[in-house]
């Protein structure tokens, strides 16, 4: 029998390798994470391991604390601020962290990214917004995340002159939002090198991003 929380292991060092393939992250920066399901405990990346060495055996099991619970290694660096998101919208469950690109020129003018884009309006529901400028080593960097989003249709943020933080139902979706996130984050780049991006009226947001969220894909009874 395979538990739970081995099966979280196995998806969230798979996980990573998503990070690789989309080009969002380099050298050890970037970590994903996923609540386990019904417990105070989290699954995240251990700190300073190469990417082509994460196994499901080296993920690191916290609390919502952030205090390993089980792992070798010590756990990714931004594990607080994961576990502060955890412990704040207990609607999440799953957290991704890059350093990428297009996203990171965004955050370090402290802008956000309109929402120009009907891919955008489906995905974020709005702008892509921007959270203040917090150190490691606190809840700052988690209390900026949790600030910024709760309430905002946006799973992304842009952490000012830092980075990307993505939340998800689960761990998927967070790295969904993350891959989604720094694809905007480059079109409209492109597109500001040329002029200046149209907006999308608002009650058009409102619908697509309805729509997307509630009718696009496969239902459940279908699959
Ligand atoms: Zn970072």
């Amino acid at each position: 029998m395979t538990s739970p929380i081995d099966l979280l292991r196995r998806q969230v060092s798979d996980l990573h390798q998503e990070l690789v393939r989309y080009n969002l992250v380099v050298w050890t920066a970037g970590n994903v994470s996923a609540r386990v399901p019904g417990e105070d405990l989290l699954v995240i990346k251990p700190s300073g391991v190469p990417y082509d060495e994460l196994t499901p055996e080296n993920m690191i099991l916290c609390d919502l604390d952030g205090k390993v619970v089980e792992g070798e290694h010590s756990p990714s660096s931004d594990t607080a601020a994961h576990a502060y998101v955890y412990r704040h919208l207990p609607e999440v469950g799953g957290v991704v962290h890059t350093h990428s690109t297009y996203a990171c020129a965004w955050a370090a003018r402290g802008e956000a990214v309109p929402c120009v884009l009907t891919a955008m309006a489906d995905e974020f529901g709005a702008e892509i917004p921007v959270g203040p400028f917090a150190l490691i080593g606190d809840d700052s960097i988690g209390r900026g995340i949790v600030e910024t989003l709760q309430g905002h249709r946006s799973p992304a943020v842009l952490m000012k002159n830092h980075g990307v933080f993505t939340l998800g139902k689960d761990a998927t979706a967070a790295v969904k939002a993350a891959v989604m996130c720094e694809d905007v984050a480059r079109t409209v780049h492109i597109s500001r090198q040329l002029g200046e991006p149209v907006p999308i009226a608002q009650g058009d947001v409102d619908r697509l991003n309805h729509r997307y969220q509630t009718v696009y894909g496969q239902q459940p009874a279908a699959r």
